[in-house]
């Protein structure tokens, strides 16, 4: 599967801008059946808050891909990709509020969530695709993350420092949850987020699905990437207590995930958002770096896992 990597960061602190330029890239426009099972029947799109993956069917030509996306966007099609953007956007789950929420406490008045609300003109909407869908923005893997295509400049658009790091708490439907934010202006922050995101999964699945042995459990730690930020959000009911153990196993599968498997994207990734080009052995190395309480602190229940703590040796003794 040839991965097709775009940078694409929010415009004007939200998704719309970007992810409509997704759906009206001139792939769109003619629709017959083999068209249809030529280009886009198995083709996924995922637009994030940082850059638009397309992934590709094995067979595809990648390049030919390509040279559609830089094509003329299909404008007839904003009113009703607009819309389809909406009815996409329009299941409020509990992830969509928190994330709400979270932007109002960050962006203020500023915050437009990933809705529909295209404060977007259909110049601005041009510019946008001018500017990112170009040669020098987009890098294309295969399926071992070995490059096939690059002629990828980095240009630095970080606003670094316009948001400090920030801890907040915002309740929704009853759960108060931890949130932290926080500038990413050095890669090692990249992995550190990619680490404690694997590591709480992992968690997740240990405690609730073989401990507690229930099929179905919400994942209710939060994750979001900005071109500048890192966010995340516990919520509070959240029993997060692993120990050593657990902590230095899930690093050993940690690292394997990085070498030989789907966490190899990390090394895109930095390249797209700091411009450089990483080695396995710098990963490695940062990763054995990264302590049990580097991960509690930044999980910010500090103060609840030393009364834990306390509390378990008292029960020990
Ligand atoms: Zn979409």
């Amino acid at each position: 599967m040839p991965y097709i990597y775009i940078k694409t960061p929010l415009y004007k602190n939200s998704k719309f801008v970007p992810h409509l330029v997704e759906h009206l890239i001139n792939l769109k426009t003619e629709i017959s059946p083999s068209h249809y099972f030529s280009f886009l029947k198995d083709a996924e799109m995922t637009v994030t808050a940082t850059y638009t993956l397309i992934d590709l069917p094995k067979e595809q030509d990648a390049m030919i891909y390509l040279e559609k996306l830089l094509e003329p966007l299909c404008t007839d099609l904003i009113p009703s990709e607009t819309k389809a953007i909406c009815e996409e956007n329009t299941r409020n789950n509990y992830t969509q509020k928190l994330f709400e929420k979270i932007g109002k406490q960050l962006y203020e008045k500023d915050f437009r969530t990933n809705s529909c609300l295209p404060k977007a003109s259909k110049k601005e909407i041009l510019e946008y695709h001018q500017k990112y869908y170009t040669k020098d923005n987009i890098i294309v893997y295969d399926d071992e993350y070995r490059i096939i295509y690059s002629q990828y400049q980095f240009v630095d658009e970080r606003q670094k420092g316009v948001l400090p790091r920030k801890r907040f708490q915002v309740k929704v439907r009853g759960y108060t949850n931890f949130v932290s934010s926080e500038p990413r202006t050095h890669w090692q922050q990249y992995y550190f987020f990619f680490f404690v995101q694997e590591l709480l999964d992992a968690y997740f699945g240990y405690t609730y699905r073989f401990q507690k042995k229930r099929y179905y459990y919400d994942i209710e730690a939060f994750f979001f990437m900005t071109e500048d930020h890192n966010i995340f959000a516990l919520a509070d009911d959240f029993d997060v207590w692993f120990d050593e153990d657990f902590f230095l196993e899930s690093k050993k599968h940690f690292k394997n995930i990085l070498l030989y498997s789907y966490g190899r994207k990390g090394k895109i990734l930095t390249q797209l958002l700091f411009g450089i080009e990483l080695t396995d052995e710098q990963i490695i190395t940062y990763l054995d770096s990264i302590s049990l309480e580097d991960v509690r602190f930044f999980l910010w229940k500090k103060e609840d896992y030393m009364e834990k703590r306390s509390f378990l040796s008292t029960k020990n003794q």
